[in-house]
């Protein structure tokens, strides 16, 4: 969601916006909150937030962001796939499947790779640093370049080479094939499969 005064320019193109809400009356009138590229969208009364969303884990994007308490809740699964607990909003809030599949590849993991085997603060950091930086841009940037084409490391990249390595970008589905909700994009030889020896060199 973007925050911004009515009849204010929006940041992003009018097309990627899925909500526009707007008060009516206090604190302000003129308060506009705009959702752009929103997947699932759910509408429920104020006094009903705490039932609704009383389940969600930190907020990313809060200024007060409880690193720690987020650290906590996907160790608290250690047997889980480290891919599976980043998008659980339980855990932490915020993590779609694009986040998901750059922040694996920025920590050098497999998504299939089980929490217990992977270093989970530095995991938490990166989804912190990309999605702080990247919540006014009209584009997502992982990479930090702007350039088409050239904006994500793994995410949508099937077949490429990879940005660092060279080795073809592999796309998988961590639920199962046709889980499109679980799409997932990795690089062999950065990210190698669990169980598999580490790489050399880096
Ligand atoms: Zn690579």
């Amino acid at each position: 969601m973007v925050n911004a005064s009515r009849g204010e320019r929006w940041r992003k193109p009018g097309h990627a916006a899925r909500v526009v809400l707007r008060l009516s009356d206090v604190p302000k009138a003129d308060i506009e909150l705009v959702g752009f590229w929103l997947g699932v969208v759910r509408v429920f009364p104020a006094r009903e937030y705490a039932l609704e969303m009383g389940y969600l884990g930190p907020d990313l994007l809060d200024p007060d962001f409880d690193f720690d308490e987020a650290v906590r809740r996907i160790e608290a699964e250690p047997d889980r796939e480290i891919g599976r607990a980043l998008l659980d909003q339980r855990k932490l809030a915020g993590i779609g499947n694009e986040y998901r599949a750059e922040i694996n590849f920025l920590a050098g993991t497999h998504p299939a790779e089980l929490v217990r085997n992977v270093d989970v603060a530095k995991h938490v950091q990166l989804a912190r640093r990309l999605m702080w930086a990247n919540k006014d841009a009209p584009v997502r940037v992982t990479t930090g370049i702007k350039r088409a084409g050239e904006t994500s490391y793994v995410f949508g990249r099937n077949n490429k080479p990879c940005r660092r390595c060279g080795t073809l970008i592999t796309k998988g589905f961590l639920g199962g094939e046709g889980d499109l909700e679980r799409v997932m994009w990795w690089c062999p030889r950065c990210q190698p499969e669990p169980g598999a020896p580490a790489p050399h060199g880096g």
